[in-house]
């Protein structure tokens, strides 16, 4: 809270924007464990949001649900169901998020994802010998496939899992092409590239 009242101390009260308030709560929330805001022009807010969270461990695993004492009939990965559900698990280790990233690896022609987890995939980011554009677009997809493995285990949690999992990357590819041709008008790409 100091941040945020330090950020409008220096601004008159008629100054006192939505826009104002929420680069101020962006600036608290987007920071990351490295103390660095990660912050992708490429996907949507709710979408660096959720990285912001997955990177920090503040989502409602299964795991951290039971660690903040909340009653809950199994830890288990609702995915798979071989694992407790932890955040390294659903985004890396699960049968469904490593199929994924193979299946990513083989689309964009890079090296192997890390699985350990989102951290060693961020650091994975990071350390890639690619032009600024390429590594911005990668990580866009990267956090694209989060958003989706999130939504499509949320689904089958709390909606009987109507999505099929098998249609998942296609979502991916469609998704993060729609997400970028929004978002770069000026350096457009076709379907092909
Ligand atoms: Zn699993």
């Amino acid at each position: 809270m100091k941040k945020i009242n330090g950020y409008f101390s220096n601004q008159s009260m008629k100054e006192f924007t939505v826009k104002g308030i929420r680069d101020a709560i962006d600036e608290i929330l987007l920071t990351n464990i490295y103390g660095v805001t990660r912050w992708s022009k490429l996907v949507p807010r709710k979408v660096n949001v959720l990285v912001w969270r997955i990177l920090i461990n503040r989502i409602s695993t299964r795991i951290n649900l039971v660690n903040k004492g909340v009653d809950i009939p199994s830890s288990l990965c609702p995915l798979c169901g071989n694992s407790i559900e932890t955040c390294n698990h659903i985004f890396g280790q699960c049968a469904v998020a490593s199929r994924l990233w193979s299946l990513v690896t083989k689309w964009l022609q890079i090296a192997p994802i890390p699985l350990q987890g989102p951290i060693d995939i961020i650091i994975y980011i990071d350390n890639m010998h690619v032009s600024k554009d390429k590594k911005d677009i990668i990580e866009a997809i990267i956090y694209c496939v989060w958003w989706s493995i999130w939504k499509y285990r949320n689904e089958e949690v709390f909606n009987n899992g109507k999505n099929r999992k098998e249609f998942l990357f296609d979502l991916i590819v469609t998704q993060s092409y729609m997400w970028y041709s929004c978002r770069c008008k000026k350096k457009r790409i076709s379907w092909v590239e």
